[in-house]
């Protein structure tokens, strides 16, 4: 159905625009924004994708693959926003001060950011020769905007609620609400909390005091940091875990993970373990082990699934850097594309001479910015929703016409402009 009820005059201004009004060899190339009554041809029925598959393809995590077909160009790089909360004894006796805790958390976030960075192959022989992906993902600590007093890392005195419980009677691991109390727009950003184990249960027997953490909705605990005065390095790969689990990452030994690249293993942390040998550690980030480093590109896939789709799970933490157009962001079709997941578009798009782009699912264009179909180029609109996903004006669709060679659109059943 043509929706031409959403082509504001903001967006399509009614009156011809003549952007570029060069002569080239005696033909005028003439620029012109789209209306989709007088410039839209319909796509046949055969053309046109079916609906649910349509809708299955901006679902599933495929087309958000960062590798490097034409889907996989489109994923970009995501920065979560993170902050850290110490939770403390009243008498200050049980966790970092902000002249340690401050610094160690800033060091914990560059940890984590090297790790995002630098993806390994998967080190379990049945994963052998599973690409390595970029992540295309990383950190930064958020304070509130405008604070100057905030540097996104916050103290708390609470003898209530200060320790943590991983195992035995009194367990609190999943206790939410130290998180219910102190969390920081947890709408928007990612709050890590760092508490120690409970002081009556360091050095019972069987009690684990070491770096153990639990990923709580949009929150995440973290214990076994302050008591052992190890390197925040060796943190990072234990916080990364539990930031893939918020991600919408499962365990891979437990269950089925929904991903065919992460194969079953008797999850051993490190050498030395008997049942594992030399060759059955995982070097996985969503299992436990000393690197939680490896990401496979199914991994990849869902987080930037969640990441990129409107109602994704993890959206809401992403820095929101697609608003507005960088010059970095213009993209040129020169070929076939087909785009079958959500985009976030940060600058210009250009059809080509020659070139056929075809929509499938939203796409965002930043503030200003024009989607060209150049003189003999193609653009296909089969379940596309072209928008700003911030709420600015962008600059619309404008077709290029030299002589009698124009740009075409194609309009499926469902399409929609906003
Ligand atoms: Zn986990």
């Amino acid at each position: 159905m043509r929706r031409v009820e959403h082509l504001t005059g903001r967006v399509f201004p009614v009156v011809l625009l003549v952007a570029a009004s060069l002569w080239l060899g005696g033909c005028a190339l003439r620029t012109f924004p789209f209306d989709p009554e007088r410039h839209g041809r319909s796509l046949s029925e055969r053309e046109a994708a079916e609906p649910g598959v349509r809708s299955r393809l901006c679902r599933d995590f495929p087309p958000y693959i960062p590798d490097e077909s034409a889907n996989g160009q489109g994923v970009i790089h995501r920065t979560l926003r993170v902050n850290y909360h110490y939770v403390n004894a009243r008498d200050s006796s049980h966790n970092f001060n902000a002249e340690v805790g401050t610094p160690f958390a800033y060091e914990l976030t560059r940890e984590i950011n090297k790790k995002l960075a630098q993806n390994i192959p998967m080190s379990l022989p049945a994963a052998k020769g599973v690409p390595v992906l970029p992540t295309r993902m990383s950190l930064v600590i958020t304070p509130i905007a405008g604070s100057s007093w905030d540097d996104g890392v916050y103290y708390h005195y609470d003898d209530e609620l200060y320790a943590y419980v991983h195992k035995g009677a009194n367990r609190n691991n999943s206790d939410r609400r130290v998180i219910e109390r102190y969390a920081i727009r947890p709408d928007s950003v990612i709050n890590i909390f760092i508490l120690p184990h409970h002081p009556d249960s360091v050095g019972r027997p069987g009690y684990p005091s070491g770096g153990v953490g639990i990923a709580l909705g949009t929150s995440i605990k973290i214990s076994g940091v302050w008591e052992h005065k190890l390197p925040p390095s060796e943190y990072a790969g234990m916080t990364l875990h539990e930031i893939g689990h918020i991600l919408g990452l499962a365990h891979t030994w437990q269950f089925n993970d929904g991903c065919e690249d992460t194969p079953h293993h008797p999850n051993c942390f490190n050498v030395g373990e008997v049942r594992c040998g030399d060759t059955l550690l995982s070097n996985n980030v969503m299992d436990y082990n000393t690197w939680q480093q490896a990401w496979t590109p199914c991994q990849l896939g869902k987080a930037h699934r969640n990441l990129a789709r409107v109602d994704g799970a993890a959206r809401r933490y992403v820095v929101r850097d697609w608003c507005t157009r960088r010059p970095e962001g213009d993209i040129r079709v020169t070929g076939q594309e087909i785009w079958d997941g959500e985009r976030d578009l940060q600058g210009h798009l250009d059809i080509l001479p020659g070139a056929t782009l075809t929509i499938r699912c939203r796409v965002s264009m930043p503030e200003g910015a024009a989607l060209t179909v150049h003189p003999g180029g193609t653009l296909i609109l089969d379940g596309a929703r072209l928008h700003n996903d911030c709420g600015l004006p962008w600059a619309g669709i404008r077709l290029m016409q030299q002589g009698r060679r124009k740009g075409k659109v194609y309009l499926g059943k469902d399409w929609r402009l906003e």
